[in-house]
Formats: structure tokens, C-alpha cells, sequence
């Protein structure tokens, strides 16, 4: 089956106006803050979705203390007791660039050439940048005016389900199950599934958030985090010959010792890597810590014990160095748990194809709410929004790839009516 070309068009009228509407509001979120949801902006966001979700027709919404919308759409009639399933995206932004005024451009039918922005003279955007540009020329190419990110990330994953929502809506001939809509806060700062109700979620979910148009990712970095913490020993300079254990120096020293070629600068595809991220102390006491990623959870255990064995040399080397390591798991490769549920992610793959999409399998080389929900228990791929640069002023999104995402939602839903149709 392919959509008629009014379903195309409602679809991308409604992905595209949704979108401008949901990015010019402000919701960025802040790793500083303690609190959850981590800004309260984020409600003026949540409020207006919860609204939206009760006018499109869902049974029940909920929006809750931690600024969690949920949306329960019924199923079509003779559908009711089908698999229910999960559309999942968030709210907030990257607190890399400034996400207030945002003011979306649309470039439409792009030529290929440089793309100007009017708030912002000097930046431009050009195919040397994104050499996807190229696969969108004729298109219309939205982008901010210059001098805040877009918010496509992952505005458009909202605008997407919304745009599928009403489409539901307005075409009751388009068939699905149950459906739980779930948008989050806070998933730039990694806490997007941190306050999530799981009682409220349906036994398999994707997220449509990044990806250029056509990717499904099943795969994700194994992640952990280790704090390192020198305690030197502070004695006047003047009278320091064999006494003094200056514990920032020696941090200096021990953070130079970790393999340049697993760095980020140095690795991509595959390639796992440690990230110093901070440094801080003085002769006392000083802290690194770093980041390990890789999709082998195998070579990050190894990573972990080479970080253990150079402290035994280092605590050898300065007697009365003391170096204590803490690391923390923060999320696994979901291809763990998603290899368990091939028709989760076949699913996906089909409805992609059938939206007249070239399928690419991709692996993040991140983390996404999918992963800490996959390793919970929720099985959830990452399917394309559809956005581009994502944390810069340069982030962009062709409209059309707004229409194609909210497609692949309309077609991955009657994907999952499959085994009841063929028993009819
Ligand atoms: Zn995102």
C-alpha cells in the first residue's frame, strides 16, 4: 500500500507547521541544575503537546510533576488486541548553542549552493559541511536565522508523531493498535528516561530522534564513566625535596599516559575511545574524569584495567600518592537486548522501505533514550527524524524529510497489524 497523495500532503503541511511552532519554543535543558525536569521552560513546551495530544483524539494524557507527557491513543475497531506500541521523542535541547528567539528559515527548492543566514553574516552553510546537501537539492531546507541552534533535535521527532497523530485522526481508515505516546525532558543532559513511569509504556518503543533520513539504529555505544582522584600530599616549596606529592602535577602526567589514538579526535565507525573531559585540583587534591565508549563492552573492561594498572604504577613511582578510581556504568549497546526482538527493529526496516526510503542501518556513536530504555526492559530502536548538524547554529532539516518520518510512523503501525490481518 502507498499513501494517496492527500494523506503525503496533510502529513508535511501538518509535520512542517507543527515543527516552526514547536521551536520557537525555548526548552533548553542545563546539566547544572539538580532539579527535574532540569529547566521549567520545558512545561511551556509539554503544556501545549499534552493540549494538542487531548484535541487529536487520544483517550488519555497525562503530563506529571517531571515534566513526562504521555498519550494514549486507542486502537482502530478489531484492533484493540493487538502488540501496543511506543512513539517516543524529547523536548528539550542541547544546551551547546543558545535555544532562546529561535527563528526558523525556510530555504525552499535549495539549489546546492551556500545557504546565508539572516541574523548572522559570517556563518554559512555549505555541502563541505554536510555533504548530504547535495541528496536535497530541490527541497526546502529549514534552518535557524544564525544565531541559535534549530532544535530539530529533536523538535522534528515531536512534529513527526504529532503530524502521524492527526493523520489518525483525520484518515480513520488508517488502521493501528494501541498507541503510547511519550515525550521526555532532559534526554540532552542524559536524563531522559531517568523519571520515566514504565507502567506506562507499552512492551516495545521507538524514539524517532537525529539521523539523517532513512537511518534505523540498533546499535549504541557501551558507556561508562571513571572519576579519578589524586591525593597528593602539600608541604612548603621551599622544604618540598622528598616530602611534597603535588597531586595536580602528577594528574597531568597520568592523563598524559592515556593512548592518543583512543581519543575522540583519533576514532570513528567502530573505534571506542577514552575522553578526558576534566581536570581540576591542586597539590592536595586533584580530580580527572573521563568518559569510555565503545561498542565491545569487552575492550571498555579492558580500558578500565589498564586505567587500574597505571595507577598501581603511579602509587609505585610517588610514594605517598593514593589514587582512588570509581566508574560507573552509564548505558549499554542496545543491540544487547534488541537482537532478542528481531521483529522490533524488522518492523522499523520495512516501514522505511515502504515509505520509498533508502534503509541505512547505522550505529550511534552516543547514547540515546532507547538504550537506557532497552537495557530496562522496553526494547527501543532509533529511527530517523531527519535533522543535520545537530548542536550547532547550522542544524537543518529538508521539510520532506519531516513527511517521510511521519509516513514511516503511519506505515510501522499498520506493520505491527500484520499477524492479525493474516488470521482474518
Ligand atoms: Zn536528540
Amino acid at each position: 500500500m502507498k499513501f494517496s497523495k492527500e494523506i503525503e500532503n496533510f502529513l508535511l503541511e501538518e509535520a512542517k507547521s507543527r515543527f516552526l511552532k514547536y521551536v520557537q519554543i525555548h526548552t533548553t535543558s542545563d546539566e547544572n541544575s539538580t532539579s527535574d525536569p532540569s529547566t521549567d521552560r520545558q512545561f511551556d513546551l509539554a503544556k501545549i503537546l499534552a493540549s494538542e495530544l487531548k484535541e487529536l483524539g487520544c483517550r488519555k494524557v497525562i503530563l506529571d510533576e517531571y515534566c513526562y507527557v504521555y498519550g494514549f491513543l486507542d486502537a482502530t475497531k478489531g484492533y484493540e488486541d493487538v502488540q501496543a506500541i511506543g512513539l517516543i521523542a524529547h523536548m528539550d535541547t542541547s544546551p551547546a548553542e543558545k535555544g532562546k528567539n529561535v527563528q526558523p528559515v525556510i530555504h525552499e527548492n535549495y539549489d546546492g549552493k551556500v545557504i546565508k543566514y539572516p541574523k548572522n553574516p559570517e556563518l554559512i552553510l555549505t555541502p563541505e559541511d554536510s555533504p548530504e546537501l547535495k541528496k536535497f537539492i530541490g527541497m526546502d531546507i529549514i534552518t535557524s536565522s544564525g544565531d541559535t541552534l534549530l532544535g530539530a533535535d529533536d523538535k522534528a521527532g515531536i512534529a513527526e508523531i504529532m503530524a502521524a497523530v492527526a493523520a489518525w485522526q483525520k484518515f480513520p481508515f488508517l488502521d493501528h493498535g494501541p498507541i503510547v505516546i511519550c515525550f521526555t525532558p532532559d534526554e540532552e543532559i542524559g536524563r531522559g528516561t531517568k523519571n520515566i513511569n514504565l507502567e506506562y509504556l507499552p512492551a516495545y518503543c521507538y524514539t524517532f530522534d537525529g539521523g539523517e533520513i532513512g537511518e534505523l539504529e540498533i546499535e549504541c555505544f557501551d558507556a561508562w564513566k571513571a572519576n579519578i582522584q589524586f591525593n597528593g600530599i602539600s608541604v612548603h616549596p621551599g622544604y618540598a625535596k622528598n616530602r611534597m606529592v603535588n597531586a595536580i602535577e602528577i594528574a597531568c602526567r597520568f592523563v598524559s599516559q592515556i593512548p592518543e589514538a583512543e581519543t575522540p579526535q583519533h576514532t570513528e565507525n567502530r573505534e571506542g575511545f577514552y575522553h578526558l573531559y576534566h581536570l581540576e585540583g591542586d597539590c592536595v587534591k586533584a580530580k580527572a574524569v573521563l568518559i569510555l565508549r565503545d561498542f565491545e563492552s569487552k575492550n571498555n573492561k579492558k580500558r578500565i584495567k589498564y586505567l587500574e594498572q597505571l595507577i598501581a604504577t603511579f602509587e609505585t613511582r610517588y610514594p605517598g600518592l593514593k589514587i582512588d578510581l570509581t566508574t560507573e556504568h552509564s548505558y549499554e549497546n542496545m543491540i544487547v537486548y534488541l537482537k532478542k526482538h528481531q521483529q522490533v527493529i524488522q518492523k522499523a526496516a520495512q516501514a522505511i522501505k515502504q515509505a520509498g526510503i533508502e534503509l541505512k542501518e547505522t550505529i550511534i556513536r552516543g547514547g540515546t533514550d532507547g538504550a537506557r530504555l532497552s537495557a530496562r526492559g522496553v526494547p527501543t530502536p532509533n529511527i530517523f527524524a531527519g535533522g543535520l548538524l545537530f548542536h550547532s547554529l547550522k542544524e537543518y532539516v529538508p521539510v520532506q524529510a519531516l513527511e517521510k518520518a511521519a509516513e514511516v510512523i503511519l506505515y510501522l503501525a499498520g506493520n505491527w497489524l500484520e499477524e492479525k490481518q493474516a488470521k482474518k
